[in-house]
């Protein structure tokens, strides 16, 4: 067993969007994140700061009317909202796990509603609230499956956020 969680708090969004960034430098052409969490546990606020990271400059918001947006940056990014998904076959018929995304990292709200199994190399950030502007992100992956980076980076953040 390679698999692993690395727990980081934040405690504004703007910290969120930093550690998203920081880990956006991390990501490479066909990276797949599942962004997990209740409706304003701050997925979107992540996916922003990852497009910083990746030096996207259009405004990224939630995907509402489309199952998936597209930014151009140092990598394609793939913004996908699947809070309207009815289920797995929508979503394959609506093309969410295309060749496309090879090309670059895609970002993917409410990835609850796609079963893991049918995408098992993802990255999953798991956000939930705490109090007030607090929020426990949980990243979890696997070394075997190359995800070491961003744990790695995800350690790092959190020890130097302690002060270790
Ligand atoms: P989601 O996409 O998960 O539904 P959003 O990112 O749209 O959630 O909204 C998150 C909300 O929570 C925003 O209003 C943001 O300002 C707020 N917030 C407060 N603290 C944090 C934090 N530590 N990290 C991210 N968002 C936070
Ligand atoms: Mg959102």
């Amino acid at each position: 067993m390679t698999a692993a969680t690395v727990d980081v708090q934040t405690d504004s969004p703007a910290e969120t969007r930093a550690l998203a960034a920081r880990l956006a430098e991390e990501s490479r052409a066909g990276d797949r994140i599942a962004l997990t969490g209740h409706l304003g546990a701050g997925k979107t606020v992540f996916a922003k700061g990852f497009a910083e990271g990746l030096g996207v400059r259009e405004v990224v918001n939630s995907p509402s009317f489309t199952l998936m947006a597209e930014y151009a940056g140092r990598l394609p990014l793939f913004h996908q909202d699947l809070y309207r998904l009815a289920g797995a076959e929508e979503a394959l018929a609506g093309g969410l796990l295309d060749e496309r995304q090879q090309t670059g990292v895609t970002l993917t709200e409410w990835a609850e509603r796609l079963p893991a199994a049918l995408d098992p190399d993802r990255l999953t950030v798991a956000i939930e609230i705490g109090d007030g502007d607090q929020r426990r992100i949980s990243v979890s992956g696997d070394r075997g499956r190359e995800h070491g980076r961003y744990l790695d980076a995800a350690a790092d953040w959190a020890d130097r956020r302690t002060g270790a």
